[in-house]
């Protein structure tokens, strides 16, 4: 189904990059509450985040203090004027964030990996005007991702827009979860209007990654930032490692390079003519090696050879990766390029045998 999914209009908060969400992982007590939200406020954020019910990886954690949370968040708003959002995960919550003057809603990671949740929770939201922020999955299923989105846009949600929270890997390294760009840059390619925020800090798990992952998310041409943000972070109840206070929220948000010249110069025009000229001769040229490929085919069948030659693959490999590196290019890089040529090829001549 072609979806026509539009900018998200938030109140003119979207007219500027990076459009700031901020908040704690959690609502904890009406105290913290109160004191991470005005002191957010008084540096000029303007949409505040809290989970009110959380998604914990195990039983008996912190999880959420629920509806007696939403009148504090209410209390923030009265106070500050800032949109509330908030993540649910079932109709219910759905129907106690909007009671509780909710004004946006965010599905959380594990939530977007279940088609059932993500129906049950569009059918719970159809008929209501609520902006809705997606996670992508957990699982990097960037088709997954669309389908729920879809549902919800079935369903007349029509104020849309996605969060990239990372993705979840059995091994832990430099970060929580992999923030693999080439997902979120292909959804956006698909649907252009769609407005796009980067989570660093579920991506990095950890305070001293989120000022790095929200630059890259600005190059790359985010429209916002969820970022979460505690009074005091070290107490917090969960994600504490990852949390920052709001001072060094906006200390991280002032030091952001954002690039937003929109212009297509003259060079930069001249530069990508040649770019497309370049793709085209490594287009040609990569259709006669495929060509070759198969002339090689057509003889291994005469002659009653195997398509695989030992030595042969692991020799192209270690080759081309050190002719490559002496034209400057990363072995792995070459390498990379080459096996998807090579597993092409076979492909060609296993079809040539048939
Ligand atoms: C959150 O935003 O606090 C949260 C639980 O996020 P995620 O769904 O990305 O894990
Ligand atoms: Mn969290």
């Amino acid at each position: 189904m072609t979806m026509e999914i539009e900018q998200l209009k938030l109140n003119g908060i979207e007219g500027k990059r990076p459009i700031v969400i901020a908040g704690p992982c959690s609502a904890e007590s009406r105290e913290q509450v109160m004191s991470t939200a005005t002191q957010l406020a008084a540096k000029g954020v303007r949409i505040f985040r809290a989970g009110i019910w959380k998604p914990r990886t195990k039983p008996g954690g912190f999880e959420g203090v629920g509806v007696a949370g939403l009148p504090w968040m209410k209390e923030v708003k009265q106070a500050t004027g800032m949109l509330l959002a908030t993540e649910v995960a079932t109709p219910y919550h759905v129907f106690e964030a909007i009671k509780a003057g909710i004004d946006i809603l965010w599905i959380g990671a594990r939530t977007a990996a279940n088609p059932f949740a993500m129906q049950e929770l569009a059918d719970s939201l159809k008929g209501t005007d609520i902006p809705v922020l997606v996670k992508n999955p957990v699982n990097p299923d960037l088709e997954l991702w669309i389908g729920g989105i879809e549902r919800l846009y079935r369903a007349g949600v029509k104020r849309l827009g996605v969060i990239h929270r990372g993705f979840s890997s059995y091994e832990k390294k430099l970060y929580r979860n992999l923030p693999l760009w080439h997902i979120p840059i292909e959804l956006k390619r698909r649907y252009p209007n769609l407005t796009i925020f980067c989570d660093p800090s579920h991506i990095g798990g950890k305070r001293e990654l989120v000022a790095p992952i929200a630059q890259q998310a600005m190059d790359l041409n985010f429209d916002g930032l969820i970022v979460e943000s505690h009074c005091d972070p070290d107490n917090a109840l969960s994600d504490a490692a990852q949390q920052i206070t709001p001072e060094v929220l906006d200390f991280t948000l002032s030091m952001l390079v954002v690039r937003d010249n929109p212009q297509t110069t003259e060079n930069i025009t001249v530069l990508r003519k040649k770019i497309d000229e370049i793709d085209e001769t490594l287009l040609t040229i990569l259709a006669k090696r495929m060509g070759i490929s198969r002339e090689i085919g057509v003889y291994k069948k005469e002659h009653n050879m195997p398509i695989l030659q030992s030595g042969r693959y692991s020799d192209i490999l270690e080759n081309r990766a050190k002719q490559g590196e002496s034209l400057g290019l990363s072995a792995s890089f070459v390498q990379e390029i080459m096996k998807s040529i090579h597993e092409e090829s076979v492909k060609v001549q296993m079809d040539i045998m048939k």
